[in-house]
């Protein structure tokens, strides 16, 4: 038997002085305690997700609450079975999310408000209110809450434009935003408040802690939850059978399974079942089916069943 592994998924909004060297020392700290994931470190805070195992994860927990900046860090944490990543990486970026607001938002200063996934349950269920998915379209696509708006939009940084263009009616009506671990509507609700929308809150923990509330268990989530990770997808409502919301991109059946295009040079990542895969060779078009680099046959078909 395998021992269990971890992922967690954590993020704080705090001034870090020297991003640069932060950085250096965190990605040694990482690579030494033997854990993989992808860390941001920006001059506004730390975005982070890795796999490690048990006492790895635990050693990366204290070594981060012991430093006062990170002291009430919130980490959200999973079980699973083995790394859910190949590499260790820590990049120093400008932004923890890549916004590039005209007027930037300090979250610690303008933020909507706060709910917990009761709240944010019940919330859901008023009839005036406006559901924003704070994720982009692919994410939406194979799983979301139930009558939540899907953005038309592939990155943050197309949030402004789509907001602006799509949602100004709902400025007087009570809002609802939501992510995958809390941290875009950290800022995006800020920045909805910024744009003149009266009542905004916020899912606090953002969707992977409302699928662990054990008084909620993800009711109201249909499909599944897009992770960043190897993963791809996770289950988040406990009380009904698995849904599917998305379709093959072939066939348009009803399934919840991303594939990269065969070939290199697209990597398109698109919805597939599994008789497609084999029949278009996992490629997203004829001239990618054609293209002399198409890895399908040569790969081993190791499979991203979610
Ligand atoms: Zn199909
Ligand atoms: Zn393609």
């Amino acid at each position: 038997m395998s021992e269990k592994m971890r992922v967690l998924l954590y993020y704080k909004y705090v001034s870090i002085e020297d991003p640069e060297s932060f950085k250096e020392e965190h990605l040694k700290f990482c690579k030494e305690l033997g854990l993989l994931g992808r860390i941001i470190v920006a001059p506004e805070g730390i975005n982070g997700t890795v796999s490690g195992t048990y006492e790895q994860t635990e050693m990366y927990m204290d070594h981060l609450k012991k430093d006062p900046r990170f002291a009430d860090i919130v980490f959200k944490i999973d079980e699973v079975e083995e790394h859910t990543f190949k590499k260790m990486f820590v990049r120093h970026k400008k932004e923890l999310v890549t916004w590039r607001f005209d007027e930037d938002v300090n979250p610690n200063q303008l933020s909507g408000r706060r709910l917990s996934p009761k709240e944010f349950y019940e919330a859901l269920q008023d009839e005036d209110v406006i559901v924003i998915d704070g994720r982009n379209d692919y994410e939406y696509e194979i799983g979301h809450f139930r009558g939540a708006i899907k953005p038309d939009v592939k990155a943050s940084r197309d949030f402004p434009k789509w907001v602006r263009e799509n949602l100004s009616e709902f400025k007087d009506k009570k809002v609802l935003t939501y992510c995958t671990g809390g941290i875009r509507c950290e800022k995006f609700s800020g920045f909805l408040m910024q744009e003149g929308f009266k009542d905004v809150s916020q899912l606090e923990g953002g969707i992977v802690t409302y699928g662990k509330d054990p008084e909620v268990q993800g009711r109201l989530w249909d499909g599944k939850c897009y992770v960043f990770d190897e993963r791809i997808a996770v289950p988040i409502n406990r009380t009904e059978e698995d849904t599917v919301v998305s379709k093959c991109y072939y066939c348009g059946k009803l399934e919840d399974r991303y594939v990269n295009c065969a070939n290199p040079e697209c990597n398109k990542q698109h919805v597939c079942c599994t008789e497609c895969e084999i029949k278009h060779k996992r490629s997203c078009s004829k001239e990618c089916l054609d293209h002399p680099r198409n890895r399908y046959e040569t790969e081993s078909k190791e499979q991203h069943s979610i």
